[in-house]
């Protein structure tokens, strides 16, 4: 008999493993606590004139040379995908940086870029030593030697001789969209390198992103079993009987399925179980989230108010930045999303599309408040010592658990491996060609990073 797998969790990870599984002939039912699938890649419509655009809101691009798994799927689903140039304007009481050299902040720390080149070559030349022999660009390379996992970049970066406020002034204000948050001392500063090849600090950069928006991803993921789809249906309890798993969500409707993938946040998976055991508890009890840390930015306005911008630069901003970074005296930092400046399906719109973080000023032309609680984990050494744990956990009683707090950094194409590494680990089939040598070694990495060493195979 078919075996039938509940899902719980419709973002990238809970459909791509839910995609794989379907696929491979197993039946599944697919549950989201919200209105439609995507998760934290949210697609917004926005009003232009009489008619309407779609686009991205929060997830809206990656770094290609990475993402060798997320791009076959596009590429199978059909899914068109543009390469944008990305770039950075930072406002500060003392003036602007914009990663082209020019202005007076950049000068003002001209000594700490150079400083931070040398940290840089540093982290590489240490990683080097350390990890595993690198064939090509990935995100899952790890050693768990590395001394570079427990040093915090900020400390290594007070030890080249960087300054507090270089650090407040230029790494955080970038950043902050990168790890959407501006609590950021405990990053670890193995990743400083792949940080640096994806948003360099000093110059703009290029990404891919989807030609439309990316809710044509999750439709057509979804399709062959739309039917199995349960949109809001926030499940509050997993409970085992006898062989099986009965599934409940908070409107009491029941569900029977033979075992789980959570693909939700690590809090809900704790608080659907019945009774957990003391792993369960202690590794899910304790997975941290940025707005456990920094409430910063679990809550964002989807506006058209271009008067947040400094009136000098407003019409350069709106047409050449992706992001826009302002600190205030107070050294708050708001952080805007201009949408309408990259998105191929909007940027001839003509109309303002912005999505604001940590909102300081009042603003108008609102679209919409989004609240977005546990938008995405911590990287920090607390964070990867779970991940790594989390094997012990995995395919135990038939529960299997991917998503971004099974992933070392926050990323779609980690969340999407995990999906797939969680409905490997039940038996479906890696989905794409094995010709693709470097998605094939990033999945390979992917199941060492999430498995012990007797669940793996391809
Ligand atoms: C603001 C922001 C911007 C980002 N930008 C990028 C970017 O540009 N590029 C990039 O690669 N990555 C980006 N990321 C990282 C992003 O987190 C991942 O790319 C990926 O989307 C995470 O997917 P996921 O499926 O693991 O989790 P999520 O997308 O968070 O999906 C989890 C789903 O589980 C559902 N859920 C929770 N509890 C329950 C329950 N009890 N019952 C049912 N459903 C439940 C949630 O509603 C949610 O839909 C960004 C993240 C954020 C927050």
């Amino acid at each position: 008999m078919t075996e039938k797998i509940g899902v719980v969790g419709g973002g990238i990870a809970g459909v791509g493993a839910a995609w794989a599984l379907h696929r491979a002939g197993y039946e599944v039912e697919l549950f989201e606590k919200g209105s439609a699938l995507g998760g934290s890649a949210k697609t917004f419509r926005w009003t232009v004139g009489d008619g309407y655009a779609d686009s991205p809101v929060l997830v809206v691009a990656w770094p290609q040379m990475y993402y060798h798994n997320y791009e076959s799927l596009l590429d199978e689903l059909g899914v068109g995908i543009e390469t944008l140039p990305v770039s950075y304007f930072v406002q500060t009481p003392e003036g602007h940086f914009c990663q082209d050299g020019q202005t007076a902040v950049q000068q003002r720390f001209a000594p700490e870029f150079r400083r931070w080149k040398k940290l840089i070559a540093f982290v590489t030349k240490v990683n080097a030593f350390f990890m595993p022999k690198k064939t090509h660009n990935s995100l899952y390379h790890f050693s768990y030697f590395n001394p570079m996992n427990v040093i915090p970049i900020y400390w290594l970066a007070r030890l080249f001789g960087i300054s507090r406020a270089f650090w407040d002034t230029i790494f955080v204000p970038i950043h902050c969209a990168t790890f959407i948050t501006t609590s950021m001392r405990g990053v670890p500063a193995v990743i400083l390198p792949l940080l640096e090849s994806v948003v360099p600090l000093e110059e703009p950069t290029q990404m891919g992103t989807w030609r439309g928006a990316p809710r044509q991803v999750f439709d057509r993921m979804s399709a062959p079993f739309a039917d199995s789809v349960h949109t809001d249906h926030e499940i509050t309890a997993v409970r085992r009987r006898k062989n099986r798993f009965i599934i409940e969500d908070a409107k009491g409707r029941t569900y029977e399925v033979d075992k789980v993938v959570f693909a939700c946040d690590a809090t809900a998976v704790l608080n659907t179980l019945e009774s957990p055991s003391w792993l369960q508890r202690l590794l899910l009890g304790n997975s941290q989230y940025v707005d456990d840390v920094d409430p910063a930015f679990s809550r964002f306005v989807v506006h058209g108010d271009t008067g947040i911008f400094p009136e000098k630069h407003r019409q350069r901003i709106l047409s050449d930045f992706n992001t826009y970074s302002e600190i205030d005296e107070t050294g708050a930092l708001e952080c805007t999303f201009v949408i309408s400046a990259q998105n191929p399906s909007t940027k001839d719109a003509g109309v303002p599309m912005l999505v604001t973080f940590n909102s300081k000023k009042a603003i108008d032309q609102v679209q919409a408040r989004i609240d977005l609680p546990h938008p995405t984990h911590v990287v920090s050494l607390r964070n990867m010592i779970i991940m790594w744990m989390i094997r012990f956990l995995q395919g135990k009683g038939g529960m299997h658990y991917c998503g971004t707090f099974t992933t070392p950094e926050g990323g779609h194409d980690l969340s999407f491996m995990s999906g797939l590494v969680a409905a490997h680990s039940i038996g479906a089939p890696y989905p794409f060609s094995q010709d693709n040598v470097n998605a094939v070694e990033d999945f390979k990495q992917m199941q060492r990073l999430m498995l012990t060493r007797r669940d793996r195979s391809i």
